[in-house]
């Protein structure tokens, strides 16, 4: 997997606001084994453009549990794995800072 996005370094992508990042996906990973995928695009639609990744990130819950993701990724596609669909894409760890 590619760990060197083109144009996001992690500073910037926590500066990024949600329509810059527009066509790109939250992966976030929960202790308890749940792993959901966010599309950008909603957040877009149910928060507005303006806000950016760096204030939504910490305010993530799990669904399940309640609790705050154990890992944050912001991802080019939808697919983490590489299959037999399009390649992966980039992703960046937003959550826990390295
Ligand atoms: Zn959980």
């Amino acid at each position: 997997m590619p760990d060197d996005p083109p144009g996001y370094g992690v500073p910037l992508a926590l500066k990024a606001r949600l329509n810059e990042v527009e066509g790109c996906w939250l992966d976030v990973q929960c202790d308890c084994g749940r792993s959901i995928r966010y599309p950008i695009r909603m957040m877009v639609r149910s928060l507005g453009p303006g806000h950016h990744l760096g204030e939504i990130v910490p305010r993530l819950k799990c669904e399940k549990c309640g609790a705050k993701p154990a890992t944050v990724h912001l991802c080019e596609t939808a697919i983490r794995e590489f299959c037999k669909g399009a390649p992966p894409g980039w992703s960046v760890q937003l959550h826990p800072l390295p």
